[in-house]
């Protein structure tokens, strides 16, 4: 019989709003380093990194914004999805009621908030995704924030304001575009999750994904891996800086899709994840659950 995981994914959601990933906090600690002492840059990451170790301490939410929970499920055969989702619905109302999650889940009609984070079929987001019979059912959840869902971006290819054309220099010239236009609004420093091609919908759901990757992996296409660097190398340039205070460090990495497209379209996706970069996963295997 399938069990009850409820619990377990009420710890993760505890976990990831609370616990900031490893690589994400070593590449906000260097950021910190690389700034000119005493600038309001290096203060901003200290406040940052200070509000990091409480959390963790503490127990409490990273940040006062707790996101959307977007989860993602790999589910080897014989898992029902069905009660999967009931159990995650049931995690997240439980991890609000503990406040480990804000109630952010507003009916955009009537205004009115739900008060638990029960939404409608979108919210919380659940994708699901089969795997080989042998592989263990994994979890992972995004906290994604709000401000910095606001300053994500698409661009249709070609694009004539920015003189960017249908080829990896004219993606250069956009996502450039978008992260000059977020300024330190989204909460800068944070992470680009770029998606090429597709069409307007799977080429946003890329974006997202890409944000799963670790911050200092490398993509395994060398041009992308080139121009994940570049983008990177030049935002970092734009002196926009942490929370828009100036200084060396706007994005902690770049990651980088490529989907297939139709002829007719060309889209490139942003997304963009605030310093708050909200990721873990639970993997159940054998009995045992463990989170990482
Ligand atoms: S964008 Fe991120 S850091 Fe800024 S308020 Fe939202 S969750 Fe917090």
């Amino acid at each position: 019989m399938q069990p009850d995981l409820t619990k377990e994914i009420l710890e993760l959601v505890r976990f990831t709003s609370t616990n900031l990933p490893p690589d994400i906090e070593k590449r906000l600690r260097a950021a910190k380093e690389e700034e000119e002492p005493g600038s309001a840059a290096e203060g901003a990451m200290d406040t940052i990194l200070k509000n990091v170790d409480m959390a963790r301490e503490n127990s409490t939410p990273i940040c006062q914004d707790t996101g959307t929970p977007i989860f993602y499920v790999h589910y080897p055969e014989g898992w029902s999805t069905r009660k999967l989702r009931k159990q995650i619905q049931a995690g997240v109302v439980g991890a609000t009621q503990k406040s480990y999650l804000r109630p952010n889940s507003v009916n955009t009609i009537s205004g009115k908030n739900t008060g638990d984070n029960t939404g409608d079929e979108h919210y919380p987001t659940i994708h699901f995704e089969e795997v080989d019979e042998d592989q263990p059912l994994t979890i992972e959840l995004m906290l994604k924030g709000g401000g910095c869902e606001n300053v994500g971006a698409q661009y249709k290819l070609p694009d004539n304001r920015l003189g960017a054309g249908r080829d990896l220099e004219g993606v250069r010239k956009v996502v450039l575009d978008a992260v000059n236009d977020a300024q330190g609004k989204g909460c800068a420093p944070g992470a680009l999750g770029v998606s090429i091609g597709g069409d307007r919908g799977s080429s946003f759901l890329a974006s997202k994904e890409t944000l799963f990757r670790q911050l200092d992996d490398k993509n395994d296409d060398p041009e992308l891996a080139a121009l994940e660097e570049r983008i990177t190398e030049e935002a970092n340039q734009l002196d926009i800086g942490p929370m828009g205070f100036g200084g060396k460090t706007t994005v902690l990495g770049t990651k980088i899709k490529g989907l297939h497209r139709l002829p007719a379209s060309y889209f490139v996706s942003v997304s963009y994840m605030c310093w708050a970069y909200r990721r873990r996963k639970m993997v159940v295997q054998d009995g045992e659950v463990t989170y990482s």
